[in-house]
């Protein structure tokens, strides 16, 4: 039961109920908070942060896709997007958005199973109450209120948003996560709305809502009505102003919300697996190669038991990665390579619990043994009762990390505390109740361990070659897969597995060690400063060592961050050397797996890389047995020995990595190519795997010594650590890997490409993956070197202008894919403004609809007057001056500055400096010759990530008959899901001079406008309503039938000119043929074929150096 602590008025206007004045809550936190339910029932947490830049809101509606009607899945996430789209107060479709950027603020939401989430930040103020109006904060929330008091669902908006949505569904067909998640969805009892599709498309929301003669929009108002009510709504809002304050704001704003009482969402009842899913295994093929076996068993909803979270204790025994373990039992064995474990809540009421496991290859033979393995740990749980010390040693580690844990964004936390208080918490428990453990419950274990059972629970295979004779194909995103019984016989194995002794089972299985690396130093010695360091000090900085330190002064926790670069340029001579170095970290990594577990659940983690200057070691955490990892580390990777059977389980998990890149998503993949040809030297992915199947085990033993036994020392301390704790961490690595001293003549130098005023790159590459149907395009425009300060404060300005544009002119009205960026784009000393699009649409189009954008944005920028160029200059500024929240941001911070080589450590002041002075004019003036796209002194590089799959590969499964037969039956549904019966020889007669092969659009809405006025008499507006839909339909239909759509004049028209403009050839060839008379600028596009050539004839820029003399770092140097 809810156990609410106080109940009494709070101050405000309208009568809201106090729920909770007083928070449990970390010891460094400063906020103040206040739990409120007003009149409507409408519950809302108020946070007041005097320090916070950032103000922010986030709404929880408890209603999802689980709500979704059976015949319309993803209804309830067409609702999240259409709720944007105006509100009766602010009809204009992007009023919410603009007034969000306009004051350093963005927004997002999304939709789970049981909630919707809308959340939003924006720049915090200080502003008295009667001026609310001009608060950010206040005009934000207001606008934000109005989706839940009177959304328009404007009808213009809707085809487009119902798109956007296709388009999301279309970006996750090829993703294993979305894949594997539905199978086991679709597979579940489809009596539980587990079962449910929750994206949903533009066929399961349009087109076949559409042919029933669904009048969707209706129906997506009547979701609204009937799920959307304020006392299923959950609301907190951060801010700087006084909770008084925030309270008035959310009772004004808020109290309009309708109360329709809804239950709370939950399902009861009713399982997502019955006896018909338990017992079978599934067998599904993969997009990306990996093998896994995973684990289901049903379990109970533990969401009232949160003070003892029984399911937390299992997790932790059985995901375990220490000796004793399954995993290092089983990884001993050359079985797996990794292994979680914990509880699933798709829903309030259902649950479930999963083991996943990723295999070897030998591990996929021997799945059987592994699950054997899996049921004797369990067994070896269950001979003993659950084990105090076990659990204590969770709870003391939950404690230390509620205590210490740091400041997270402002919209970070409001929209993880907004789905928090969804859940049955004491209301003064928002921020502790997930994470302390509070009562050992050893009852409670042991009920929860009695549903692990050989007879409880279902099996899911995944992987790209076994068994090979998948026979069903998954509805919603075409996995391929295969069901069948458990054998009996494996039951049988389980079963004596289950019920096996301390005799019959492998000694190595057994429960962890006490664990040493649990923190006990957790004191930190504040000392007031006036302002925080902004730059590291350089305390050592000789001929073998560089060492930066920094006393934390301002986050006060007990942790600290270690960064150490050895700098050989060994690992980076060859895509070999850089390959064989890669296997050399994965084998260390291998080597400490079960030692660097225990310091891991205490809160302390490890990484180890290489990159083009060297190796790098990084170690965060609790600071007080930091040195003991560190020493574990470095002897491990200065003594590794290379064993023959971790290097082929190594290697082969590698290579599956370097196959499994080129699968990914286009747009993941696209600025890697762009990198590539800006950067002096690199390689590709498909280079690093060509030279892996050449590695031996050997090459590694050989290599090992070369890379380290020269080598630079850069390291950065930082955090709750003395001066004497960095020089001893430094004489730890100097002691543990003694390296000979790499001369600077001998340090790696990293360089940028310059492009040549005028010129326009092209490069294209088709992608592997045979079923992606998208393409991708990143258009990058070269601006300059980034120690231009003044150039660099003008990128960043013009990028915050097309900001908000680009997204709403490319995706939002053009539509041309959901993946839409664009922003400033740097790369060792490089930097550029670049537009990313990833689309079905080919990215020759693409290009020129950027080009397009980027014209018209000229107009925009003449149209702009000075007060909104100021308001979009301010909120860069503040964005820039945003305040670091906790200790690890100040880390990446610093860290970023070493790594560049250019310590640029007062980079923001300089920016803010630079930015201030700016006029309308100077970034008129850097459109006109930086951007503008007739420009002769524009650079520009595009990539071009081209899709094998397309209408044309579908078309050839289907013969020229099939395809006019299905669009005339498409047709006729069409009509009569409009009242009309059609008069199929009528209807075929207008079909007959259509030329549906060739998707000629305009002559098959032609017909069947001809057919409906003439032949069924239907009169306007009444014709065109019908026509109008009946061509949106047919944007989905033709492709599914592998037509591709004939372009429109326009389309074609642009396309022919981007045509024109493609040279084929090197460089030079197209250099020599001079200018074609094309608008634009008049460049000629020219193809890089030959990328070796290519980079041979551009000249290089200065390589990165220190902004100024590293001295002045030194202590005793003047004040930074
Ligand atoms: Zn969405």
């Amino acid at each position: 039961m809810v156990d609410i602590p106080i109940s009494n008025d709070a101050p405000g206007g309208v009568g809201a109920e106090l729920l909770a004045d007083h928070m449990e809550r970390p010891a460094l936190d400063t906020r103040k908070y206040r739990v409120v339910k007003l009149p409507n029932q409408l519950e809302a947490l108020l946070i007041h942060d005097e320090d916070t830049d950032k103000a922010s809101a986030s709404l929880d509606v408890n209603v999802g896709s689980f709500s979704d009607k059976d015949d319309m899945p993803g209804i309830a996430h067409a609702v999240e997007h259409l709720l944007f789209m105006g509100t009766e107060k602010y009809p204009k479709e992007n009023a919410y958005n603009q007034y969000l950027t306009a004051h350093s603020g963005s927004s997002n939401a999304f939709t789970a199973s049981t909630e919707t989430v809308y959340y939003f930040e924006v720049a915090a103020s200080n502003t008295p109450n009667n001026k609310k109006t001009e608060a950010p904060l206040y005009g934000a929330l207001d606008r934000f209120a109005q989706f839940f008091v009177a959304p328009l669902f404007l009808e213009e908006t809707l085809d487009r948003e119902l798109k956007a949505v296709d388009s999301e569904n279309k970006k996750n067909l090829q993703n294993d996560t979305w894949r594997l998640h539905q199978l086991n969805k679709t597979l579940s009892n489809p009596k539980h709305p587990y079962h449910h599709f929750s994206t949903g498309s533009y066929k399961t929301l349009h087109d076949e809502p559409l042919k029933r003669g669904v009048k969707i929009r209706d129906e997506f108002i009547h979701f609204y009505d009937t799920h959307y009510s304020a006392n299923r709504m959950k609301l907190v809002v951060l801010g700087r102003e006084s909770l008084d304050e925030l309270q008035n704001w959310v009772e004004e704003l808020f109290s309009e919300v309708k109360n329709k009482d809804l239950p709370r969402n939950r399902w009861d009842d009713i399982s997502p697996y019955t006896d018909n899913e338990l017992g079978t295994m599934v067998f599904a093929k993969p997009v990306y190669e990996m093998r896994l076996l995973d684990l289901y068993f049903p379990y109970p909803d533990e969401e009232l038991l949160y003070e003892s979270q029984p399911s937390r204790y299992i997790g932790h025994l059985l995901g375990h990665e220490g000796p004793g373990s399954i995993l290092a039992y089983t990884k001993a064995k050359g079985w797996a390579n990794a292994l979680g474990a914990g509880p699933v809540n798709p829903c309030p009421g259902s649950a479930f619990f999963s083991v996943s496991i990723r295999l070897t290859e030998e591990g996929l033979k021997h799945y059987q043994e592994i699950l054997k393995v899996l049921f004797q740990y369990i067994s070896l749980l269950r001979e003993q009762p659950p084990q105090a010390w076990v659990f204590e040693e969770m709870k003391t580690m939950a404690q230390v990390n509620f205590r210490f844990r740091q400041k997270t964004p402002a919209s970070k936390t409001t929209n993880g505390l907004s789905q928090i208080m969804q859940k049955p918490y004491p209301r003064d428990w928002l921020l502790s109740g997930p994470s302390l453990l509070r009562k050992f419950d050893p009852d409670a274990i042991t009920k929860g361990l009695s549903y692990l059972r050989p007879d409880n629970f279902r099996i899911t295979i995944v992987s790209q070659d076994y068994p090979g004779d998948w026979d069903q194909k998954e509805k919603w995103y075409g996995t391929q897969y295969k069901v069948d019984q458990i054998p009996s016989d494996t039951l049988k194995s389980l079963q004596e597995a289950y019920a096996s002794t301390p005799a019959s089972r492998p000694a190595e299985l057994h429960l962890p060690e006490k664990n040493d690396f649990i923190p006990s130093r957790l004191e930190v010695e504040k000392k007031d400063v006036d302002e925080p360091l902004v730059a590291p000090k350089l305390i050592r900085n000789d001929d073998s060592v560089r060492t930066w330190w920094k006393k934390d002064d301002q986050f006060w926790v007990p942790k600290a961050f270690l960064h150490i670069t050895l700098r050989t340029p060994i690992p980076h001579i060859t895509p070999r050397c850089a390959v064989i170095a890669q296997m050399y970290g994965e084998l260390v990594q291998d080597e400490l797996n079960e030692y660097s577990y225990a310091a891991e659940i205490a809160g302390l983690e490890y990484s180890l890389s290489t990159r083009s200057v060297g190796i790098d070691l990084s170690i965060a955490g609790y600071n007080d047995k930091m040195h003991v990892l560190l020493d574990k580390v470095l002897l491990c990777m200065r003594d590794l020995n290379v064993r023959e059977d971790r290097f082929n389980i190594n290697k082969e998990r590698l290579q599956r990595n370097y196959r499994n890149w080129e699968f990914q998503q286009p747009y993941q993949q696209v600025n890697s190519f762009t990198r590539w040809l800006n950067s002096e030297r690199g390689w590709t992915n498909e280079e690093y795997a060509a030279e892996l199947p050449h590695v031996t085990a050997d090459d590694v033993r050989t290599f090992k010594p070369q890379m380290l036994q020269q080598c630079h020392i850069e390291l950065l301390a930082h955090g709750n650590l003395y001066k004497e704790d960095a020089l001893n961490f430094t004489k730890l690595v100097e002691r543990t890997l003694r390296p000979r001293t790499l001369p600077p003549s001998q340090w790696p130098v990293r360089r940028s490409l310059i492009f040549p005023p005028g010129c326009n790159y092209v490069y294209e590459r088709t992608l592997r993956d045979p079923a992606n149907i998208n393409h991708c395009i990143e258009y990058t425009l070269y601006i300059g070197q980034t120690t231009d300060r003044a150039l660099c404060a003008r990128l960043l300005l013009f990028s915050q202008c097309t900001d908000e544009p680009a997204f709403n002119v490319l995706r939002t009205n053009e539509q041309l894919g959901y993946v839409v960026f664009s922003g400033t784009s740097v790369n060792n000393t490089w930097m550029g403004y670049r537009i990313l699009v990833q689309s079905e649409k080919n990215p020759e189009f693409l290009e020129q609809r950027i080009d397009a954008f980027l014209e018209g944005f000229g107009k925009t920028l003449v149209e702009m007057t000075e007060a909104q160029f100021e308001k979009l200059k301010i909120s860069l500024i503040t964005r820039r001056l945003e305040k670091l929240k906790n200790l690890g941001q100040e880390m990446v911070r610093f860290a970023g500055h070493i790594i560049s080589e250019r310590y640029d450590f007062e980079q923001v002041d300089h920016d803010v400096a630079n930015l201030q002075p700016l006029t309308l004019a100077d970034i008129r003036a850097f459109y006109d010759h930086y951007i503008a796209p007739t420009s002769p002194h524009r650079s520009k590089l595009s990539v071009h990530l081209l899709a094998q799959s397309s209408p044309a590969a579908i078309a050839e499964t289907m013969s020229d008959e099939e395809q006019s037969a299905k669009l005339f039956d498409a047709m006729s549904k069409f009509v009569t899901a409009h009242g009309i019966t059609p008069n199929l020889e009528k209807l075929a007669s207008r079909f007959n001079d259509v030329d549906v092969k060739h998707g000629d659009k305009p002559a098959i809405v032609a017909a069947v406008r001809s057919y409906l006025s003439q032949d069924e008499r239907v009169v306007e507006p009444k014709l065109t309503e019908i026509v109008t839909q009946g061509e949106a339909l047919l944007s989905t239909v033709l492709p599914s039938l592998g037509i591709e759509p004939a372009p429109t004049e326009a389309e074609k028209a642009a396309m022919q000119d981007a045509e024109k403009k493609m040279v084929h050839g090197d460089a030079k060839e197209a250099d020599e043929r001079g200018h074609v008379p094309v608008q634009g600028n008049g460049t000629v596009p020219v193809k890089i074929v030959d990328v070796h050539a290519w980079k041979a004839e551009r000249t290089v820029a200065p390589g990165a150096r220190a902004v100024k003399d590293l001295s002045e770092f030194e202590e005793g140097a003047a004040k930074l």
